[in-house]
């Protein structure tokens, strides 16, 4: 058994759900397929959550969303009448008029879904069309995870159980990322650009022999491209290194994809599905690798410094009490460092977040912040990246041997 998954951009209008219908078709194996909302679909549904919570007028943004995918059913010469993925919109519509407005992160789960439930609904319309054998899947059956909306967790064992349902399918199956649900059945997703982690999930339980992540870049690269003209593929990396990558920011793969995956040795390749032939990046259990330096880069981050306003140290439990906040407000911290009177971190850009931060630690504390400021991460580096950020104006710095890290202007 293989699992293959595609993003929002591999399926983004209709010679892409070709592309992908060709490269499925041409596997021998027994395959799950894993599949996002199309192109930024999940963006405007968020747009029409927010406006759907507000009391705000979203006809125009169902609209969209639904001429979107009405353009890609044309152009695919689909009977729209009679499609699944129309059905959807309609149990879309429906869901609208129906959930409690209680939560904010529970109703988002409600809604946000039918990116990923219209995107393979629209696939199975076609496949059908084409006579590409296959079952639909409906992931929120499988993945079963507890009910922290939006960011939630996966209960292994209630998934495993159901995954093994599906274990001796002979079939291609045909599914969704991002999205499972509570054992009671309310829906729920995995965190923003989390398929490839459902993915994960899927080949995991189904005791895959390889997870193929197929992207517009051809592998994973030691730098971003539009950035760098000499940016090189890797070809082989470690599971390790991969996580780390992910960590520090490598937008290829989602941080939580490799453990599922080494926790059964199975190997995750990352291949092009412009040129599916290219090999593209193996990543698995290679010890003793050597990696070219990496560079990564986030920009949009804030550095903001906190001190104590009546000259007292930063101690234990002044820190205990900002990552409280940071953790209440889910504000991830990219990198961090402690004096005597401040602590001081640079986390990803977000205003409202940034804004409750400061509401709820400015009695106690002075705040200075930098918006607008980068993160440059150089794994592997060489002593030429350092003699190269000696001429920057660098706000903050940290090193190892493996790894640099400075926040710059
Ligand atoms: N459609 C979701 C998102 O855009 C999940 C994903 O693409 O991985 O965040
Ligand atoms: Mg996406």
């Amino acid at each position: 058994m293989q699992v293959y998954k595609f993003g929002g951009a591999s399926v983004k209008d209709a010679a892409a759900i070709k592309n992908v219908a060709q490269i499925v078709s041409s596997i021998q194996e027994p395959l799950c397929v894993v599949v996002s909302a199309m192109g930024k679909t999940t963006n405007a549904l968020e747009k029409l959550h927010f406006q759907w919570f507000h009391g705000q007028a979203f006809e125009e943004t169902l609209q969209f969303i639904t001429d979107f995918h009405q353009a890609i059913s044309a152009a695919l010469e689909l009977e729209t009448n009679t499609c699944l993925w129309h059905q959807q919109i309609e149990s879309l519509r429906r869901k609208l008029g129906n959930i409690d407005k209680d939560s904010f992160d529970a109703s988002y789960d409600q809604i946000i879904p039918f990116g990923e439930i219209i995107s393979t609904s629209l696939l199975h319309d076609y496949w059908n069309k084409i006579a590409l054998n296959h079952q639909f899947v409906m992931a929120t059956d499988f993945v079963i995870t507890d009910n922290l909306h939006r960011e939630s967790r996966v209960q292994w064992e209630a998934t495993q159980k159901k995954i093994n349902g599906l274990k001796n399918n002979a079939d291609i199956l045909l599914t969704q990322g991002f999205i499972g649900s509570t054992t009671n059945g309310e829906w729920t997703t995995l965190g923003r650009e989390g398929s490839d982690y459902s993915a994960s999930i899927f080949a995991h339980c189904l005791d895959a022999n390889q997870l193929t992540i197929w992207k517009d870049v051809p592998g994973m690269l030691n730098a971003d491209p539009k950035k760098q003209s000499d940016a090189q593929i890797i070809e082989k990396i470690s599971y390790q290194e991969a996580i780390e990558l992910a960590y520090y920011g490598a937008s290829v793969i989602h941080p939580k994809t490799i453990q599922p995956l080494e926790s059964k040795n199975i190997e995750l390749r990352i291949a092009s599905f412009v040129n599916p032939n290219l090999l593209g990046t193996l990543i698995g259990n290679f010890p003793g690798l050597q990696y070219p330096s990496c560079y990564i880069e986030k920009e949009n981050q804030t550095l903001i410094s906190i001190s104590t306003k009546d000259f007292s140290f930063v101690v234990e439990d002044n820190i205990v009490e900002i990552f409280n906040q940071l953790h209440l407000l889910g504000i991830k911290v990219q990198m961090m460092e402690n004096s005597a009177l401040s602590f001081t971190m640079c986390i990803q850009c977000e205003p409202h977040k940034l804004n409750a931060l400061i509401t709820s630690l400015e009695h106690k504390y002075t705040i200075r912040y930098n918006e607008g400021v980068k993160l440059l991460t150089i794994r592997h580096y060489q002593i030429s990246d350092l003699l190269r950020m000696a001429q920057q104006s660098v706000l903050m710095e940290q090193k190892n041997r493996t790894t640099v890290r400075w926040v710059i202007q």
